[in-house]
């Protein structure tokens, strides 16, 4: 289900819009372009200050040797095959002779020799060979080459402006995340960048409901009229076990990227939420078995992860390696110290990363080991204990303190940069999908 309907008007024009630029090594001659898909080029560009002389009219060839009269064309759109090259390429088209004076524009033409299949090449040809070679090399970019009097060529680039169509997308899950966020039309990516966002504090491993609802709203850019990627997620909310968190993207003073919550606090904190890949969790979502190791050591005083063999462990922050190595039931086991009152503690692994030994030094996200089943395990899993001042706490239930939060100037001017994201965010649930308007 589609609903299209019209968002806060001109509000979101505070995104700016890339404007077109162009560059050139020498000089342009400006002619009216051959056909109308012809970039239009608004601004000359003329460093020399010398105004090129227009080209000939185009007029039907009829004696060229080099080409076959069936492949001969004034204009074509060739889109490269496996095994094309530009000399394969413009041979099939009867454009041999022009290799030669193309190529003498140098690192500029280096592109050329790395076309890849799927490319798509624009040639305009006429009596005297290529006329004008236009391809993309991202869906955002077109550099263009073209020949000027005396049978040599320039080169150009033109940023295509891209336009911004907000989407607000939200659901809930019956099943699985993936599943909900599939049934609302998000990739894969999109759904792996959203639990990252809240990663932090939700443990996706283990604490995800049937139920729980979630909603984000991003910018897809489209390029002539044509869909071309997913900007980054712009604002998100997570609603867990009846939790609503909120997460709004801003861009700080030195470019930096990150979410925040809309009281400016940093979504990062000092320790992340699920030390494994929670991709990999054999049962995650699955409401029926969110529990995945159904046999707990009793006494139990940490977190089991049960994830397949060889499923990388990350050290939950950062911090030094206080032992690595067997320890009764634990098998082989890592803890580390963070800091002067936390101790993190990973065990049952099946190995550990190479050159960590104590003493070693580790950041947060760093892969220290493997999941496996050494020690006392009925299956293959990561056990997890947390540890403040010695007394074990469980990690999945820890508030831990926000980094960096954001102040004074600049929490203004997070306020400012963010609060059309927050607007959009109450774009009520039971919306499946939306396009809001960004003009
Ligand atoms: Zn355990």
């Amino acid at each position: 289900m589609f609903v299209s309907l019209c968002l806060l008007g001109g509000i979101l024009s505070l995104i700016p819009k890339p404007s077109d630029t162009f560059t050139s090594v020498t000089p342009i001659p400006l002619q009216p372009p051959p056909r109308s898909t012809e970039p239009q080029i608004s601004q000359p560009v003329s460093s020399a200050g010398q105004p090129g002389t227009p080209p000939a009219p185009l007029k039907q060839n009829t004696k060229n040797p080099d080409a076959s009269p069936a492949l001969r064309k004034w204009d074509e759109e060739i889109t490269v095959r496996s095994g094309d090259s530009l000399s394969t390429i413009f041979k099939r088209l009867g454009l041999s002779r022009s290799i030669p004076p193309l190529l003498r524009l140098g690192a500029a033409t280096e592109a050329l020799h790395r076309l890849r299949p799927g490319q798509v090449l624009h040639i305009f040809q006429d009596d005297q060979g290529l006329r004008h070679l236009m391809y993309r090399p991202t869906l955002t970019q077109e550099t263009h080459y073209w020949r000027i009097p005396g049978g040599t060529y320039t080169v150009g680039h033109i940023d295509l402006p891209v336009e911004h169509r907000r989407r607000v997308v939200s659901g809930t899950i019956g099943r699985t995340l993936f599943e909900a966020g599939d049934d609302a039309g998000l990739s894969p990516s999109m759904i792996l960048e959203l639990a990252r966002i809240f990663g932090w504090d939700i443990d996706f491993a283990l604490e995800i409901r049937k139920g729980d609802q979630f909603k984000l709203v991003w910018d897809e850019h489209w390029v002539q009229g044509r869909y071309a990627a997913d900007g980054p997620i712009l604002a998100a909310e997570f609603i867990n076990q009846g939790r609503t968190h909120q997460a709004l993207r801003y861009i700080r003073k030195d470019g930096r990227a990150d979410y925040y919550t809309p009281d400016g606090k940093h979504l990062r904190k000092q320790f992340l939420r699920t030390p494994v890949d929670f991709t990999r969790i054999s049962s995650h979502f699955n409401p029926r078995r969110l529990h995945p190791v159904l046999k707990r050591v009793r006494p139990h005083r940490g977190v089991d992860y049960a994830a397949p063999t060889g499923t990388p462990v990350y050290a939950a922050g950062n911090g030094t390696v206080i032992h690595r190595g067997w320890k009764g039931g634990y098998g082989r086991v890592i803890f580390i110290r963070h800091g002067t009152r936390y101790t993190t503690v990973y065990a049952h692994l099946s190995r550990y990363a190479r050159g960590l030994r104590v003493g070693s030094k580790v950041t947060q996200g760093q892969i220290i080991g493997r999941v496996g089943r050494s020690g006392v395990a009925t299956g293959p899993h990561l056990h997890y204990e947390f540890r403040i001042d010695g007394v074990h706490r469980n990690p999945v239930k820890i508030g831990f303190p926000p980094l960096d939060p954001l102040r004074y100037v600049e929490l203004a001017d997070f306020r400012q940069q963010t609060w059309p994201m927050l607007i959009a965010l109450r774009m009520p649930y039971n919306l499946r999908m939306a396009y809001a308007d960004v003009q």
